[in-house]
């Protein structure tokens, strides 16, 4: 714990002095690069999920919950750069390197046929505490990203995360379920009523998470789902 806050600290402090270096690799950028250095850009493994019928990420939930599509946009490597990128969204408070992301997922889904059906997007909420903690929520800024590509409307607000579960690190999937249990809670069913609405979160491990929020959702009258995250993580 201690040495987990104490790498938190000297991270916020590295990207305090060093805010032009990349988010990945922590070279210098150069020129027009902006947050990720075009190195990092390219050896990001993509997934090219979007374009695949039953991918790894809609079988994740096949028997469990009803979902229309599902993606996730780079395969996820311990120790590799997407893992520093994504610990810069989170706890070095690069908002930005989330609209980033989402930028570009959205550039590559733009044109596949279920993206016009998708109505609204909403990002996985975070608990007010921990709101209060990081100041963000890193899937609303995935989310922003992609709406100014999509063109398709956010509803942050929406659902709202009552429980502030405890990290889903370490934990097996029954016990990552009972720990998002009743986690959400739909705030306004209007906005959200016959709605065909596109989750949105930073990493999908056991899928225990949004698969908790999509339940809520779906007790809506006429809603449908369908999933994106920046990552995928093999487990
Ligand atoms: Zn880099």
């Amino acid at each position: 714990m201690i040495i987990n806050n104490l790498r938190k600290l000297s991270n916020q402090i590295f990207s305090l002095f060093y805010p032009n270096l990349c988010a990945g690799c922590h070279v210098d950028l150069v020129h027009q690069e902006k947050i990720i250095c075009l190195s990092c850009w390219e050896t990001l493994p993509k997934t090219n999920f979007h374009l695949r019928e039953k991918n790894p990420v809609e079988q994740k939930f096949w028997g469990k919950i009803k979902i229309q599509q599902a993606t996730s946009f780079y395969y996820f490597n311990k120790e590799g750069r997407l893992q520093q990128i994504l610990h810069a969204l989170k706890y070095r408070k690069q908002f930005d390197v989330g609209i980033l992301l989402g930028q570009k997922m959205g550039v590559d889904i733009i044109y596949s046929p279920w993206i016009k059906d998708i109505d609204v997007i909403v990002p996985i909420p975070l608990s007010k505490e921990k709101m209060r903690i990081r100041g963000y929520n890193q899937s609303e800024s995935i989310a922003q990203g992609l709406s100014a590509v999509l063109h398709i409307p956010i509803q942050a607000n929406a659902v709202l995360r009552v429980k502030n579960t405890a990290s889903q690190t370490n934990k097996n999937i029954a016990e990552r379920m009972e720990n998002v249990k009743d986690a959400f809670a739909i705030q306004d069913v209007e906005k959200l009523k016959n709605k065909h609405v596109l989750l949105i979160d930073d990493v999908l491990t056991t899928g225990a998470t949004l698969e908790a929020c999509a339940r809520e959702i779906l007790k809506i009258e006429y809603c449908k789902i369908s999933i994106a995250t920046i990552a995928y993580a093999m487990d």
